[in-house]
């Protein structure tokens, strides 16, 4: 105890470890609040060392882990995880991975002046999602279309311009909520709408919303249930019915897509997501969507539909608040103009679509590579086998919906699954892979070479996912 007292009055103050001259050198440019930051953190640590019983350390090596402390932070932030874990829109990874088009154009619109608000024809201001609109449009058959930065703000908008201080109808079996804090209820509120819930949560009819309606009613709202199926005793007012009893009471009927196909999945052996064009001829007056779900593109809210709505959702000051910036509208141009390619190229050039079709010759050979080269890295402790196993696609995109895929397990004679897990995450760059029935597993389908889950294998050549192979 005394000795441990004796320690931590030897530690040296934030100030006095400043003053380390090794220490001066190494962080000569850097701001001294960063430092010092660093160097608290790094007495904090020391101080937590010699509580819990280890060793104390030299005024040298404190400097040393300050400076390494330092490195860490800079490099900490967003960068390069390689996604092991199977489901393809992963949005605590991204969601969609861009096209190589996409991503060269991008960097090209970072690097440059753009023509982003000017019309260059006219030689005077444009509008900066006019282009993205007009290619929605040849693509979806809607008479207009709007872009903002994520189908949360497009729902959000599409509500307050068409509704605010009125009436919205939906469903009690749609009131869904989406991972990361969107709940529909709380939009609809936020968006200063009146929430009218119809129906109840398994069972909803035409009546229910037609009995609702009263002069105080502006929009009945559908939305995609993305995240979850219902099933058993269920009735689903259909979009077709819902658009006739708004025809009848001059209400227009908005639909939240949530993923939103541009085009029909089940071509490529997927089961059939709405298509957005569908939506509108079955009579949405307008339907909202993200970018980096089922789109696999940029994250963006795509707004389409009848012309006279979209103006209006234009003119909205929320839209000015609401916009995305170059890079993303740079992006989802890209991604838009991919799907104006044939279907068989669109496979090969949408890295969403490809992963949701990839051979599982293909994804069983990289496993059995991944196998090889993991049996050979790590110790001979460690087992490794590839097993057959589900992936998903996720990003609340075709609940339910499994595709079958190869995964490498990898187990250990002490090692605990969540032990694995840890480790994993600590190479460079981290590896995420998911624990199922009490094992590790490295899902193939979502890792596009086997010598991605190299360990420690430093900065790869080429960081960029295109271009390698
Ligand atoms: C995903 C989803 C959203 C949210 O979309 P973001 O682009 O993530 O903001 C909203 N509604 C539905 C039905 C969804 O599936």
């Amino acid at each position: 105890m005394a000795k441990k007292n004796f320690l931590l009055r030897e530690l040296p103050s934030v100030d006095e470890l400043l003053r380390s001259p090794l220490l001066k050198e190494a962080a000569k440019g850097y701001s001294a609040s960063f430092i010092a930051d660093a160097a608290r953190a790094v007495i904090d640590e020391a101080r937590a060392g010699i509580i819990s019983g280890g060793g104390e350390k030299t005024g040298g090596e404190l400097a040393g882990l300050v400076i390494k402390k330092i490195e860490e932070m800079i490099d900490g932030g967003i960068k390069r995880v390689v996604n092991a874990t199977g489901t393809i829109l992963h949005t605590n990874l991204g969601r969609a991975l861009l096209s190589e088009r996409a991503v060269k154009k991008v960097i090209e619109a970072g690097s440059f002046y753009t023509n982003l608000e000017f019309d260059l024809e006219e030689g005077a201001r444009g509008g900066r999602d006019n282009f993205a609109a007009l290619l929605l449009k040849g693509l979806t058959g809607s008479e207009d279309a709007s872009i903002v930065n994520n189908n949360a703000a497009a729902v959000l908008l599409a509500l307050n311009t068409l509704a605010e201080g009125k009436e919205v109808l939906i469903s009690r079996g749609e009131l869904i909520e989406i991972g990361g804090s969107f709940r529909l209820p709380d939009i609809i509120k936020k968006s200063g709408c009146l929430l009218k819930e119809v129906g109840t949560t398994n069972r909803t009819h035409p009546e229910d919303y037609s009995d609702a309606i009263t002069e105080n009613t502006a929009l009945i709202l559908k939305a995609h249930r993305s995240n979850f199926d219902l099933s058993g005793f269920v009735r689903e007012v259909s979009l077709k019915e819902l658009a006739a009893i708004g025809d009848a009471h001059k209400i227009p009927v908005v639909e939240d897509l949530g993923s939103g196909a541009l085009v029909d999945l089940s071509k490529w052996g997927l089961p059939r997501e709405p298509v957005v064009g569908d939506r509108l001829k079955t009579g949405a007056a307008c339907v909202t969507f993200s970018g980096d779900k089922l789109l696999g593109g940029p994250q963006a809210g795509l707004i389409a539909g009848k012309k006279e709505i979209i103006g209006r959702i234009r003119k909205n000051p929320l839209k000015r608040a609401l916009r995305c910036d170059k890079l993303t509208l740079t992006a989802l141009e890209e991604t838009l103009k991919l799907y104006l390619t044939p279907a068989n190229r669109l496979a090969e050039d949408l890295p969403l679509l490809k992963m949701m079709t990839r051979d599982i010759k293909d994804i069983e050979k990289e496993a059995s590579r991944a196998a090889d080269i993991l049996r050979a890295s790590l110790g001979e402790d460690f087992s490794v086998a590839v097993q057959a196993a589900t992936s998903v696609i996720g990003g609340g995109s075709l609940p339910g919906h499994n595709l079958p895929t190869r995964a490498v397990a990898v187990t250990h004679k002490k090692l605990s699954p969540e032990e694995i897990f840890s480790q994993f995450l600590k190479k460079e760059p981290p590896v995420i892979g998911r624990i199922k029935n009490d094992k590790f597993l490295l899902d193939m389908r979502t890792v596009k070479r086997a010598e991605d889950l190299l360990i420690d294998s430093g900065p790869p050549a080429n960081k960029t996912p295109h271009g390698i192979r």
